[in-house]
């Protein structure tokens, strides 16, 4: 059998490790006699599970101590109300700043806009989403309920490059920060954020688990409106068991956390996930039959969106590519195209046959 490389952008890619480990696991987990799923939450065995996963997460990204760690449910969209709901109650009159940089920031105004007074302090439009925009050109509101940008968009292929450049000095608001798609993908600094969210179906585990690191000082500000459920201070006094978590989601991330401790953590991953990036973004330099249109320093090491100079290829490009056992790399609707997620979860030898691919097809059709 053809060795599968799957570059969806979400859900996607799990290590291989980690599944097999949770098929061995499936039917009994460690002498238990029952899978996760039929567990109860608050029993011995989930809860172990749940600490493990908050503590490798924590160790992970360095989370300091007056941060926590919240498992919720809603995904990335959900968060675009439930942070809002949550920062806006000590001053609801306040304006939220927003950094549009994409389809995923535009959704985050929107969805904004329902519960504050929104102001766009910097937008990449005008440049077709190919650029961020840089920190010199932020027109922030002096005083702003917080300040909020997606330092990774999924769609557009646009990355921040970060600390320094964006420890950006924000007045004082508080920076909230939409890590979906590159979320343990590089090395951060969680002290230059307030609150960073995401969901885990990018680049942690499956979709239903959400995660917000949260400045302790931020919880017990949410506005009357905001449901129990989703209000964080709740959520962080109960040790994210206020109501049930995704308990096999957590548990799967939980995998995940260990297997990237086992790949030498954060710092070890960044430096694979650059050599893959490399890898594609080269290739597609060196060639007139593909192009990437994201301005160099802006490019995201996750998503590789790009496209064939002869669209009509489209379909046989797609159909071939899958006979080859490389999956999902149909672009995004609103970009057109192709797009290849290379999370953590995707080795360097899926991006080395996706180029072998891509070169042999622009021979076949040149
Ligand atoms: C996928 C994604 C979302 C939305 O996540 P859902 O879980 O579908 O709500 C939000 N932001 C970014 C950057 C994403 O990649």
């Amino acid at each position: 059998m053809t060795t599968i490389y799957n570059f969806s952008a979400g859900p996607a890619v799990l290590p291989k490790e980690v599944l097999q480990q949770a098929a061995a696991e499936m039917l009994d987990w460690h002498g238990s006699g029952m899978s996760v799923m039929e567990m109860s939450h608050r029993g011995a065995e989930f809860m172990s599970i749940m600490d493990a996963a908050q503590k490798d997460l924590r160790d992970l990204l360095a989370v300091p101590a007056n941060y926590q760690i919240l498992f919720l449910q809603g995904g990335g969209l959900g968060e675009n109300a439930i942070v809002p709901m949550n920062l806006m109650g000590k001053r609801p009159e306040a304006t939220i700043d927003f950094i549009h940089t994409g389809s995923w920031s535009g959704k985050s105004i929107k969805e904004a806009q329902k519960y504050g007074k929104v102001h766009v302090a910097a937008s990449a439009a005008a440049s077709g989403f190919t650029t961020i925009p840089p920190r010199a050109e932020w027109n922030l509101t002096p005083d702003a309920a917080y300040v909020h940008i997606c330092t990774n968009e999924t769609i557009d292929g646009v990355e921040f490059q970060f600390a320094p450049e964006i420890a950006a000095d924000t007045n004082g608001a508080p920076l909230v920060v939409d890590m979906s798609s590159h979320i343990l993908s590089r090395q951060i600094d969680v002290s230059k954020y307030d609150v960073i969210f995401g969901g885990a179906q990018k680049n942690i585990g499956p979709a239903g688990l959400t995660i917000a690191i949260v400045r302790e000082d931020l919880l017990g500000h949410s506005l009357p409106v905001c449901p129990s459920a989703f209000d964080w201070k709740i959520i962080a006094d109960n040790g994210s068991m206020y109501n049930t978590p995704p308990t096999y989601a957590i548990y799967i991330a939980g995998l995940v956390f260990q297997w990237l401790k086992r790949q030498g953590g954060v710092a070890a991953m960044e430096q694979k996930n650059i050599a893959k990036a490399k890898l594609l973004y080269d290739y597609l330099d060196s060639t007139d039959f593909y192009e990437n249109r994201v301005e160099k320093n802006s490019r995201s090491r996750m998503n590789v969106p790009f496209f064939l100079k002869d669209e009509s290829l489209n379909t046989v490009f797609l159909a071939e590519a899958k006979a080859n056992g490389l999956l999902q790399l149909k672009g995004h609707k609103s970009v057109g195209g192709m797009r290849a997620s290379i999370y953590n979860a995707m080795p360097m030898e899926g991006v080395q046959a996706l180029v072998s691919f891509m070169q042999e097809f622009a021979r076949q059709h040149s």
